[in-house]
């Protein structure tokens, strides 16, 4: 997923023409004050913490400055914060607007339709989540025809918008629907959007792009600050790769084997922590380097659960012997190997050699992986 910071999210919003308040990035106190005084920011002025987690607002990393020396020790004080696990680097400054109220708008995918659906609730300013759903409005929109006038309407009667209010939620709607479909994105959402004294201002932004259409959108490459190091490492070499919380690592092939393998070592006490998807490789280099990587990551265990179609269970027997030749002593792990299917008796003759039963059940297989990693920990 490519998830833009607020102020991002914002250039993409300017870009298609939805009102924002006036603002500037800043990257250290002595910038954030010097905005200020120049007027570049108005006063008084939010200073809200550029990181990717919501709930700034009641987390401490949204503040308001009435003067310069108030914009820097806000600035100083969000600056040094680590935001749930996030360390903020960059700050938002924008002028405080007088809210008359708040209310909720986005545009996703809603999967199980297979269509855009807009979101409103007049209940904006809180997370979505929290809102009773009777509160909350849905309209699945159809792709060809795209966002119509009588779907901005109901959208502008369900927040309570009438006259001039409705007719400017009717142009912000039309340019986050044209945002949505521009950019490729997978979320556009606003809360709030608030009501001000002359119309319709988004206060907060968040932008989602879709990452199979990333490489349409060159500009958003820089922007992968969600990944670690090894997953970018993996991703420039096209190899399916996330990194949890966990400590066991879980080699399989195919997104739903993948999951599977997850919940079972969920179930039954370990915590997964590195995944790798094969997918559909039948180079045994390709395995060797995808083992390599997931070596760099120190896992406390490595379950290699393989169905063998595609992906037979002897490039992926070879690929690991290879890989785990050329991790060093001191750095190796132990490893609990499931291979089924296409050249399994190769697969598991070539792991026998180099010291790796396979377990064919996936329970005890998976029990075994739980327990080595727990040795090891
Ligand atoms: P988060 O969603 O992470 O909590 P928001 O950007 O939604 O952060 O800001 C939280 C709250 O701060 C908003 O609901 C709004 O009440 C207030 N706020 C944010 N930006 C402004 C602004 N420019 N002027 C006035 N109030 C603001
Ligand atoms: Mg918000």
């Amino acid at each position: 997923m490519v998830k833009l910071a607020e102020w991002r999210g914002k250039e993409v919003f300017r870009k298609y023409g939805v009102p924002l308040p006036r603002g500037q990035v800043a990257r250290s106190a002595d910038e954030a004050e010097s905005l200020a005084r120049s007027g570049a920011v108005p006063l008084p002025c939010v200073i809200k913490a550029q990181v990717l987690a919501g709930g700034r607002g009641k987390g401490g990393a949204v503040q308001f400055a009435n003067n310069p020396e108030e914009v820097r020790a806000a600035a100083g004080s969000i600056l040094g914060l680590e935001f749930k696990g996030e360390k903020v680097r960059e700050i938002l400054l924008e002028e405080k607007l007088p809210i008359a109220r708040e209310l909720y708008l986005s545009i996703t995918l809603d999967r199980s339709k297979r269509r855009p659906i807009v979101i409103a609730s007049a209940q904006g300013g809180v997370e979505i989540e929290s809102v009773d759903d009777a509160q909350i409005d849905r309209q699945s929109i159809h792709p060809f025809p795209g966002l119509t006038v009588y779907e901005q309407r109901r959208a502008a009667e369900v927040l309570g918008l009438s006259g001039s209010l409705a007719k400017s939620l009717g142009s912000v709607l039309s340019a986050l629907w044209n945002a949505f479909v521009g950019e490729d994105a997978e979320l556009v959402e606003v809360n709030p959007l608030a009501v001000v004294v002359d119309g319709l201002v988004a206060l907060d932004a968040k932008v989602i792009i879709e990452d199979d259409a990333a490489f349409r959108h060159p500009d958003y490459s820089e922007v992968r600050d969600d990944r670690t190091p090894l997953e970018e490492i993996a991703r420039e070499k096209d190899i399916a790769f996330v990194q949890l919380d966990g400590n066991i690592g879980v080699i399989a092939n195919g997104a739903g084997l993948t999951m599977a393998t997850l919940d079972v070592l969920q179930e039954l006490g370990g915590k997964p922590g590195i995944f790798l998807d094969l997918g559909g490789t039948d180079d045994p280099k390709k395995v060797t380097e995808a083992f390599l990587l997931m070596a760099q990551a120190r896992p406390a265990a490595v379950f290699l659960n393989i169905f063998g179609g595609v992906t037979r269970c002897d490039t992926v027997a070879k690929g690991l012997v290879e890989a785990m030749k050329q991790v060093p002593e001191s750095e190796r792990f132990p490893i609990v190997a499931r291979i089924r299917g296409n050249n399994e008796a190769e697969g598991t003759e070539i792991l026998r050699a180099a010291g790796i039963t396979s377990v064919p059940q996936l329970r005890d297989s998976a029990q075994a992986a739980v327990t080595l990693a727990r040795g090891n920990a």
